[in-house]
């Protein structure tokens, strides 16, 4: 790939994706000059005692919808296809390889509540040297608290307020924070609401909840394997 390139990476459980993704990859792409973003949806969460309701290929297949037509994003299965939890240590290795870039080339970007938890991530501090990471505000979780929360890393947080600032200093990696309106949503108020057969207002892309919609996925009335059988003839 282009010596220049710079790729940011949008991982998650993305049970389902939502406008507050989306405004978070764009955030990201504009506050650091991205070329692209990459959405990777993960086959396993590893920080999260609840498994995801709808299926890895489900989540893709979401991801995917989310981003057609969508200029500068685009979303990628390379979660879905190895084994295992899903470490972010690993993706970036394996992303960094696949696609040629140096840790300088690649921008991986959290809300500012996940990254909040990087200490338990697997391989911390390690982890950080791998990539460049941008940290994007969430309604109500804005990212200078990150400095308080999180001081021994105070050194590498950095705002990109300059065009000057978008270039890595130094060998070591930075933490971008960027503070930027994303939607005042989240998957599991998404999840709540279709449990409770209340309208997503918006909240999704329209694909989105057609497909949820289409392949009963979160609902009340989920599917039942004798429904299922019957639908194909099979009864
Ligand atoms: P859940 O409620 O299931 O945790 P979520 O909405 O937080 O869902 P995740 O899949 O956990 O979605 O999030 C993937 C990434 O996107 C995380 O880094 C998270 O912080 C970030 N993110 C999600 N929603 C927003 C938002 N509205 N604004 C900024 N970042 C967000
Ligand atoms: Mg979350």
């Amino acid at each position: 790939m282009n010596e220049a390139a710079r790729i940011g990476i949008l991982g998650g459980t993305l049970d389902p994706i939502h406008f507050g993704h989306l405004d978070t990859a764009l955030a990201a792409r504009e506050a650091l000059a991205l070329d692209s973003v990459i959405i990777v949806p993960a086959r396993i969460p590893p920080h999260r005692t609840e498994q995801p309701l709808a299926s890895p290929f489900h989540r893709f297949a979401m991801a995917a919808l989310a981003v057609n037509g969508v200029e500068g994003l685009s979303a990628s299965d390379i979660e879905l296809s190895s084994p295992g939890p899903s470490y972010t240590a690993d993706t970036l290795e394996r992303m960094r390889s696949s696609l040629g870039l140096a840790a300088s080339q690649i921008f991986f970007i959290t809300g500012a509540d996940a990254f909040a938890d990087i200490e338990t991530w697997k391989r911390y501090p390690q982890v950080l040297d791998l990539a460049e990471f941008v940290a994007v505000s969430r309604p109500g979780v804005p990212v200078a608290a990150l400095r308080r929360q999180l001081p021994a890393l105070k050194p590498r947080m950095r705002l990109p307020l300059r065009r000057s600032d978008l270039q890595t200093r130094g060998e070591r990696t930075s933490i971008f924070l960027v503070d930027a309106p994303t939607l005042d949503v989240s998957s599991t108020e998404i999840r709540r609401r279709l449990l409770a057969g209340l309208p997503l207002n918006g909240l999704v892309p329209p694909a989105i909840e057609h497909h949820i919609q289409q392949h009963g996925l979160y609902g009340r009335q989920p599917l039942t394997p004798s429904t299922a059988d019957h639908l194909h003839g099979q009864n």
